[in-house]
């Protein structure tokens, strides 16, 4: 039964309500967390309460998370499953339920609220969890030869940066029945990355505490986290192979066709500028809203990195001019209704991204020349850290771009050296300005966020902090 991705978010949140969870929304998408830089899974801003930092005062949550991660970014537009920029929804048990209830909500919310097939459904536990195995085996009678142990990479969730909360996971895969891509179509199960099965949903049983050396000490509540990826989750419910085939990104793709007149399922390379522009707009729309500014340190410089990527890709596309903001208005349009603040700041996103993109393209042609002449000269496929370097700091390239670029033609840049002299530049511009953010570009921008009256931030507080759980 087809389902719009806001019914299924509904539908979710209001199960997990009907169990007695208490529904609060998202929190920032900048965590109020010196480990990390962004929000990159639902538990994120339970964080101290797992630890045992904090009491709670409701041990059964579920949200929609809003969720950052750059890990993926290179996965974007080459799976049909990651973003950069994604929803997560979640349940949340702090030493309330544990492991037999939470594996048996997931499993009724999927196959009762959600109707999905029972037979689509497969699922892995950590190999040294066999309570988690009896669990699917005995209580939720799945069949054995789709139940599928796993070692820690796969089943072990966390801690989210360098220590905290972890524990040991099951993870339910979605079975698309693709198999053009299988080597092996027979044995293929999830763990095949073929792409046939697509983990849908990750049940955390988190009950240790892991320090910077990995050493782990139970914690002192055993508590539940899950997360499920909406754009997943519809696709699966949609019957679509591609998150980017959900209505979570149909109609920012059908405006990236008109802006930059091209045809979606054309061709696979146009195919992936066209998903990484629709993936990059949400994403820079969301870490917008939150006040961050383009930059070169820290988030803004990753905002800075996705939106010059964006950029990139429809100069692939075919255009020298600015042409994002009809697509971030597109975004805006799509998910302000569950995101009011989007409509809240949109002039300010469109003013930053729209000189953000001025710049860049001010400097991008001159670039792309600059790289081919040193490609076409080189004679062992190798472009060196100064010259990924001075692409940075004369035409704006961050590294991801030239690398991007230097890899399609089968070259390889030297990482360690361009660190190094970005660095090096870093310290003098410390020097010369005692503070961290500097340039003149940055002062342009400040001045844009500070002449937008409605640019009064929120982010930074968490929504368990305003709630006072
Ligand atoms: P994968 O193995 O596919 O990269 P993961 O194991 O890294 O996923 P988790 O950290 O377990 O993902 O996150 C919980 C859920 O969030 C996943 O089961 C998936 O539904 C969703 N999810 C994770 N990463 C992404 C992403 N980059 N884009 C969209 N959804 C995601
Ligand atoms: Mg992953
Ligand atoms: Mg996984
Ligand atoms: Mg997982």
């Amino acid at each position: 039964e087809w389902m719009s991705s806001k019914d299924i978010r509904e539908k979710f949140l209001s199960f997990f309500e009907k169990k007695d969870h208490k529904r609060i929304k998202s929190s920032p998408l900048i965590p109020n967390d010196p480990q990390l830089m962004f929000t990159v899974a639902g538990m994120v801003p339970f964080k101290p309460i797992f630890w045992g930092k904090m009491e709670p005062t409701h041990t059964r949550i579920t949200t929609c998370q809003k969720c950052l991660r750059t890990n993926d970014i290179e996965n974007v537009g080459r799976t049909a499953r990651h973003q950069t920029f994604f929803e997560m929804l979640g349940n949340f048990s702090f030493g309330d339920y544990f492991k037999e209830e939470a594996i048996e909500l997931a499993w009724e919310f999927l196959t009762k609220e959600l109707k999905i097939p029972e037979e689509k459904l497969w699922v892995s536990v950590y190999n040294e969890d066999p309570e988690a195995y009896d669990i699917w085996k005995d209580k939720i009678k799945i069949p054995e030869n789709k139940l599928i142990k796993m070692g820690k990479d796969d089943n072990w969730w966390g801690p989210p940066g360098p220590s905290g909360p972890c524990g040991p996971d099951t993870e339910i895969f979605y079975d698309t029945g693709v198999t053009k891509n299988c080597p092996d179509v027979e044995n293929c199960t999830p763990e095949c990355d073929c792409g046939r099965f697509v983990e849908i949903w990750n049940v955390v049983f988190t009950e240790f505490y892991s320090d910077e050396e990995g050493n782990l000490e139970p914690l002192s509540r055993k508590n539940i986290d899950t997360g499920a990826g909406l754009e997943r989750l519809t696709a699966a419910i949609q019957g679509v192979y591609s998150n980017f085939d959900t209505d979570l990104f149909q109609k920012i793709i059908k405006e990236i066709e008109k802006s930059l007149n091209v045809k979606y399922g054309e061709n696979e390379k146009n195919d992936i500028s066209i998903r990484i522009i629709a993936d990059h707009s949400r994403a820079i729309s969301f870490i917008l809203v939150e006040g961050v500014l383009p930059s070169n340190e820290g988030r803004g410089y990753v905002l800075r990195r996705i939106i010059r990527r964006a950029v990139r890709h429809g100069n692939l596309l075919g255009t020298n001019n600015k042409f994002m903001s009809n697509i971030i208005k597109r975004v805006i349009a799509e998910m302000s209704g569950f995101y009011p603040e989007l409509k809240e700041k949109e002039d300010f996103i469109l003013k930053i991204v729209d000189s953000e993109e001025e710049r860049f393209f001010e400097t991008l042609e001159r670039g792309l020349q600059k790289l081919e002449e040193i490609m076409k000269k080189s004679v062992d496929k190798k472009i060196s850290g100064e010259v990924a370097f001075e692409l940075y700091d004369t035409y704006g390239f961050p590294f991801d771009i030239t690398k991007e670029i230097a890899e399609e033609q089968g070259f390889s840049v030297d990482r360690a050296l361009f660190d190094d002299l970005m660095e090096q530049q870093k310290n003098r511009a410390r020097k010369a300005t005692g503070s961290k953010e500097y340039g003149a570009q940055n002062q342009a921008y400040e001045k844009i966020a500070s002449q937008i009256k409605s640019t009064i931030f929120t982010g930074y507080i968490n929504n368990i902090e305003r709630e006072k759980l």
